[in-house]
C-alpha cells in the first residue's frame, strides 16, 4: 500500500482547465489547481485572467502551475513575468495555495519575491531545481519546496545538497508526473510515473540525507497538508 489519500492535479493552460475540473469531481481524492504555464503563456487567450478567476472561484482549488521557465532563450521573457505575477496576485486576493515553477530563471524570480513580499498562504515550488544556498530565502517567503524523483538519480548532487538543506517542515515530495521518471530499483516501478512510486522515492531520498524513512516520510506528508490543506477545508465546507 502507497498511503496516497490526495493527488494533486494542475492544469498548466485554459484548454485544460475544464479537464482538471471534471477529474476532481468525478474523484474526490483529486485536488485540483489552475494556472497558465509559462511554457504556454503565449497561446493565452485574451480572456484568461477571467477564465482564471471563475474556475479558482467555482472550485475548492490552487493556483498554478504558474511560474518562470528561461531554458528557451527565445521564450517570451516579458509575458511569462506578467502572467506569473498575476498568479501571484490572485494567491493572495483569494488565499490560495500556489505551484510554482522555475527553471533558470532564479534571479527574476527572487526580484519577483522582493517585489511582492511573503505568501500569506504557503506555496511551494515544485522539482526544486536551484542551489541550496537560496533555500534560506524562499523560506523566508513563505514557500516551500517540493522534490520529485530528480533526488533518486545518482548522478545528482545538487538537489541532495538542497534536500540536506531545506528545513525539516518545508519539504514535500512529488511525483511531477508525467515527467521525471525515478531511478528506482526494478522491483519497485510501474509502468507510469505514479504517485504509488512515492513510496520508493522516499525511501531513496531520505537514506541521502542520513534520516529514518519513517520520519522522512511524515514530514514529507505533515508538510503537504500544510500546503494543501485550504483546498481539503473548502471541499468539506461545501459538503
Ligand atoms: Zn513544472
Amino acid at each position: 500500500m502507497a498511503n496516497i489519500n490526495y493527488m494533486v492535479s494542475c492544469a498548466t493552460m485554459e484548454k485544460n482547465f475544464e479537464l482538471t475540473a471534471q477529474l476532481s469531481k468525478d474523484f474526490d481524492s483529486i485536488l485540483p489547481c489552475f494556472g497558465i504555464h509559462p511554457w504556454f503563456v503565449e497561446k493565452r487567450s485574451k480572456h484568461w485572467k477571467e477564465r482564471l478567476e471563475n474556475f479558482l472561484l467555482a472550485y475548492p482549488s490552487g493556483i498554478g502551475e504558474t511560474g518562470l521557465d528561461f531554458t528557451d532563450k527565445t521564450c517570451n521573457r516579458d509575458a511569462q513575468i506578467k502572467v506569473f505575477e498575476h498568479h501571484i496576485v490572485l494567491a493572495r486576493e483569494l488565499n490560495r495555495p500556489i505551484n510554482i515553477h522555475i527553471r533558470k530563471a532564479w534571479d527574476t524570480f527572487i526580484h519577483i519575491l522582493k517585489k511582492m513580499g511573503k505568501f500569506k498562504v504557503p506555496g511551494l515550488i515544485h522539482s526544486y531545481s536551484g542551489s541550496a544556498d537560496m533555500i534560506p530565502t524562499f523560506e523566508k517567503y513563505g514557500l516551500y519546496l517540493s522534490f520529485s524523483g530528480s533526488v533518486t538519480n545518482p548522478k545528482a548532487k545538487k538537489v541532495v545538497a538542497a534536500l540536506k538543506t531545506v528545513s525539516e517542515n518545508r519539504y514535500v515530495l512529488e511525483t511531477d508526473t508525467p515527467d521525471i521518471y525515478p531511478y528506482l530499483p526494478e522491483s519497485s516501478t510501474f509502468e507510469l510515473n505514479e504517485p504509488r512510486n512515492l513510496p520508493a522515492i522516499a525511501q531513496i531520498a531520505s537514506n541521502r540525507i542520513g534520516m529514518g524513512f519513517e520520519e522522512f516520510s511524515k514530514h514529507a506528508y505533515d508538510n503537504s497538508l500544510a500546503v494543501f490543506h485550504s483546498i481539503l477545508k473548502r471541499k468539506k465546507d461545501r459538503q
